[in-house]
């Protein structure tokens, strides 16, 4: 083997590691957002979220906090979190001096994270309505049963979709009275240190994009906290670059900060990154506003058709999957050495992934051939310069890969594979078939044959 120049060539190029200086294996941690469009779409479509509004705000009307039916309400979603697989926790909070005097309820359903367990994606909403109207029921449909549902679907969605961190659903009373539950839930769970990636609310969605008439309070409208700038780029990342929403007044709109307070406002003035999702901009848009007629009728008088609820419901659900989606995972980086002139050895042992180890790595070595694993060695057949491109897979999604070049100067070819070697090399071993009288006849005929060679050589040297 002839070696020319430096032995150790090239590191990887990906995500800004070009320049790195040789023997240096630090990988930055990728500031490309997770490819989450390579995932799966979620299952739960727009009708099955529609019917479960429908069911749950006239079976479970009215459910003011404090009231038989306001736990009603939470027995049930406690029982449906169960049967979709999550571990459920009825939370009593007990709130603050001078409150109602009775304890909060909160429904939090969670599934442990496969390899960040103690960091968490939050999903929260209140399914209590407004009391009062001189004993008039309110259903609520909309307010919060649409946001309610949104929840446990997405709970259903992410039933079979495996996560690195903890999932939760939370179910709060005690909204409408003024956030008095999560704020003493969210002050709780802070004193015990709690890691939250993202906390996502979800307070009166679904009457959004498309809807029959857009006007001037019409968008699918996402907000982020206060200091989460930096969420914006994951909302443009999923709802644009991803899912192709259109961008557009009274279309899909990413709204800045917070101006839809609920629950999740309480995480919030807390200090943790914060999304919201609504139906329209502003809560008195909707004009059946904490007023007994808050039903499924208008609900579809207001979206111009239970089709485009449905719809609605589903861009929504579909928005808030890929962005949980997207702050679980991280891309992998790529680091990637190549030395040696022929054969060459191919390193990507370097690669790293923040949620974990990458799931594996394939090359494609520029000249036709392919090979796996995270160091290989490989003998081109012919001198050359050769551009090899490694394939480094997610730790938790091997469908989603960061790739990187390292271009080689072979300068010695594999020794070339003659007919005869090669025959040689296939040439079976003898006496190995038929009885064990066959065999032993084919081994003393073959040692005549030796015998005979050997005298025959013999003479030859004697000449
Ligand atoms: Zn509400």
């Amino acid at each position: 083997m002839t070696r020319t120049g430096t032995g150790l060539r090239i590191v990887a190029l990906a995500l800004g590691l070009a320049g790195l200086a040789p023997g240096l294996a630090a990988a930055a941690p990728s500031s490309v957002l997770f490819d989450v469009g390579k995932l799966p779409l979620p299952a739960v479509q727009g009708k099955e979220i529609a019917d479960s509004v429908a069911s749950f705000s006239t079976t479970y009307a009215p459910r003011v906090t404090g009231t038989p039916g306001d736990e009603d309400a939470a027995q049930f979603l406690a029982a449906e979190a169960k049967a979709l697989g999550y571990e459920v926790e009825v939370v009593r909070v007990p709130l603050a001096p001078g409150g109602q005097g009775t304890a909060g309820t909160a429904v939090v359903a969670t599934r442990k994270g496969r390899t960040r367990p103690d960091d968490h994606l939050l999903f929260m909403g209140h399914y209590d309505t407004v009391a009062g109207f001189g004993g008039v029921t309110t259903e609520g449909a909309y307010d919060n049963g649409a946001g309610t549902m949104m929840i446990l679907n997405l709970a259903k969605a992410f039933a079979t979709v495996p996560t690195n961190r903890t999932l939760q659903f939370i179910f709060y009373n005690g909204e409408e009275e003024g956030l008095i539950t999560s704020e003493a839930h969210a002050q709780s769970e802070k004193a015990k240190d709690k890691k939250v990636r993202a906390a996502f609310g979800f307070d009166m969605t679904g009457i959004a994009w498309p809807v029959a008439a857009p006007d001037a309070s019409s968008c699918l409208c996402i907000w982020h906290g206060e200091d989460d700038e930096a969420l914006e780029k994951v909302q443009r990342h999923v709802n644009f670059k991803t899912l192709g929403y259109p961008d557009g007044e009274n279309l899909v709109e990413l709204r800045g900060v917070n101006a839809r307070n609920s629950d999740e406002r309480s995480w919030d003035i807390l200090g943790y990154p914060v999304m919201r999702w609504a139906g329209r901009r502003t809560a008195a848009s909707y004009p059946a506003y904490h007023m007994p007629d808050d039903t499924m009728a208008t609900i579809d008088r207001v979206a111009g058709g239970r089709t485009f609820f449905e719809q609605g419901l589903r861009n929504t659900l579909v928005s808030a999957f890929y962005s949980a989606l997207t702050l679980d995972n991280e891309m992998p980086v790529a680091q990637v050495t190549a030395t040696g002139s022929g054969p060459v050895t191919f390193d990507a042992s370097g690669s790293t992934d923040g949620d974990g180890v990458p799931s594996g790595v394939s090359w494609d070595f520029g000249d036709g051939t392919t090979g796996t694993g995270a160091m290989v060695t490989h003998a081109y057949a012919k001198p050359g310069t050769f551009t090899a491109v490694a394939r480094v897979a997610d730790s938790l999604w091997p469908q989603v890969a960061t790739t990187a070049k390292v271009t080689v100067t072979v300068t010695t070819a594999a020794a070339p594979t003659t007919p005869a070697a090669a025959k040689k090399k296939k040439k079976a071993k003898p006496c190995t078939k038929g009885s064990k009288r066959k065999r032993a006849a084919c081994r003393r005929a073959l040692a005549r044959k030796k015998a005979a060679a050997r005298r025959r050589a013999a003479a030859r040297r004697r000449g």
